[in-house]
């Protein structure tokens, strides 16, 4: 693998190292995951945030 994937939280630039797969009920039909890339400072705040929202389905490693 050649492409470096960045860490979706805002102003991060470090590689993701953290898949958060994510549904929001009432905007995607069950089935569907939308995924955020994570680095290893922002894990846990991005899984928090998805948590708190209930949107929170699985973080696997990148
Ligand atoms: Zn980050």
């Amino acid at each position: 693998m050649t492409d470096v994937d960045i860490c979706s939280a805002k102003g991060c630039q470090q590689p993701a190292t953290w898949e958060l797969l994510w549904n929001n009920p009432k905007l995607h039909t069950p089935d569907r995951r939308k995924t955020w890339l994570a680095c290893d400072d922002h894990k846990q705040s991005l899984s928090d945030f998805l948590g708190a929202r209930q949107f929170l389905k699985d973080v696997v490693p990148h």
